[in-house]
């Protein structure tokens, strides 16, 4: 009889655990998971996908005002919230039927309930089921925080967001960092008026300065309103069903929807970690070496549960990484220098490498390029909106340390560009470049 009922168990099937699962299972690992939501995790049922795809619907309120100066004559315009919200949802449940259907066709065994840590080698299941795995990998992920004051399940986080029966004509949402600029977007151009609070003085803290201040001045400009330095003192539902939001510093704040976008926290409470010796920090991260394995030596952990990096393509690589080395002995690391990212803002922002602050702490003065432009579209359009594109360069040796953008289509170029940025290339190979001409993103080889 075997040792072990499973080579491999693994918790949560979001973006690192179904990679994990999948090639450990191909390398010959018998295999199981358990979920206790969807399929898929936060990326495909309530996070990247399906936002990505209200990002576009929203975009078409800008594009169908701007068709006129493009010469295009169109009837009277209107938008059901439902009919997008219910689309998406449907693309989502596709989505998660190909997930489930990677795992079958891998035959790893799904089981779709909770499970707990019950021993180094052991995992309950909410049934009452006990199984014994030779290694076990948490993939749960991370969960929105909600802030501590009285009244705030009247809020809803991410999570409920993409299920709301309404439009709102008025959100507030809470927090400045991705998720809230993302819906300030999405919400603003479906026609709700939008309040965005921050705890500080500042939107995406961490991101270039000069970027995300043209993101804040153009969001100011369509006519989303920013409160800053604001904490939640308490929330109340008032008789018409609206919600009264009040503030410690400022004026109070009447609502239809308060979304609370203030980080998420690695979703690892419950889960029995403390009895067997998983050491985690103090956020509640599993901490992981290298190779991903915790304080235990059974068990591992990927993806936002280890609060490394929270973006979906690292999990699935620290998934791969876990895989190859443990099932596959194709034993590596993930590389995490130089990850792109986005936030898909209206306009969007992308970025890669070091910012102009991280670049002046790290190697003295860098050199700065820019570009600041009004894009082609938005000029025909009558549309005041203007990009900006940067460079941050080695002060000696020339190599491009980052480059962060924000102008329509950022995400779909910065791309390219983080391979270069990627490789070491220097500011003069880019000059060497010929621009793809006419485009904006010739802008990133005709810097002066
Ligand atoms: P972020 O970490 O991006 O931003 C959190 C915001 O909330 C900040 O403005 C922060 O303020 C504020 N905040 C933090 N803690 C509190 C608190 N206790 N009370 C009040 N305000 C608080 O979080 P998000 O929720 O927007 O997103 C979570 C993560 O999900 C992101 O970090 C990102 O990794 C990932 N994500 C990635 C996306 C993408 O790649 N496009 C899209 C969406 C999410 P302060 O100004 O002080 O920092």
């Amino acid at each position: 009889m075997a040792e072990f009922d499973y080579d491999l168990f693994v918790i949560g099937a979001g973006s690192g655990g179904v990679r994990a699962s999948r090639v450990a299972a191909a390398y010959g690992a018998k295999v199981a998971v358990a979920e206790e939501h969807r399929i898929g995790g936060t990326c495909v049922i309530r996070g990247c996908v399906p936002k990505k795809m209200l990002v576009y619907g929203s975009h078409f309120a800008e594009d169908l005002h701007d068709a006129a100066r493009y010469g295009w004559t169109l009837g009277e315009t209107s938008f059901d919230w439902k009919v997008l919200r219910d689309n998406v949802n449907a693309d989502v449940d596709r989505i998660e039927g190909l997930y489930t259907n990677t795992l079958d066709n891998n035959k790893v065994e799904i089981f779709h309930e909770r499970a707990t840590i019950s021993g180094t080698h052991e995992v309950t299941l909410a049934s009452g089921r006990k199984v014994t795995a030779r290694y076990i990998l948490i993939a749960t992920g991370a969960w929105p925080v909600v802030p501590d004051v009285p009244g705030a399940e009247l809020g809803i986080t991410s999570n409920e967001v993409f299920y709301i029966d309404d439009l709102p004509k008025r959100v507030v949402i809470a927090g400045a960092g991705y998720i809230a600029n993302e819906f300030a977007g999405i919400f603003h151009a479906l026609g709700s008026k939008v309040t965005v609070a921050n705890r500080s003085d500042q939107i995406l803290r961490g991101y270039d300065e000069q970027i995300r201040d043209r993101l804040f001045q153009i969001s100011t400009q369509k006519g989303i309103e920013f409160v800053f330095n604001a904490s939640f003192e308490k929330i109340e539902k008032q008789e018409d069903g609206s919600l009264c939001v009040q503030f410690k510093d400022h004026e109070r704040c009447d609502t239809d929807l308060l979304l609370y976008a203030i980080g998420r926290r690695p979703k690892t409470d419950g889960l029995g970690l403390e009895a067997v010796g998983v050491t985690m920090n103090d956020k509640g991260a599993i901490v992981v070496d290298e190779d991903n394995r915790s304080s235990v030596p059974s068990i591992y952990a990927v993806g936002d549960v280890t609060d490394r990096v929270q973006l979906t393509p690292v999990a699935i690589r620290e998934g791969q990484a876990f895989a190859d080395t443990v099932f596959g002995d194709k034993p590596h690391r993930v590389d995490y220098g130089a990850i792109p990212n986005a936030v898909f803002s209206n306009p969007p922002m992308a970025g890669v490498g070091l910012t102009e602050l991280q670049a002046r702490e790290q190697f003295g003065t860098p050199k700065i390029f820019t570009s600041d432009f009004r894009p082609m579209r938005n000029v025909l359009a009558g549309r005041n909106e203007r990009s900006l594109y940067k460079l941050v360069v080695h002060p000696d040796t020339d190599v491009v340390l980052g480059i962060h953008m924000i102008s329509p289509d950022a995400p779909e170029i910065l791309q390219a560009a983080a391979i270069a940025v990627k490789a070491g290339l220097t500011k003069a190979q880019f000059d060497q470049t010929v621009a793809l001409h006419p485009s904006m993103a010739e802008e990133l080889v005709l810097m002066k």
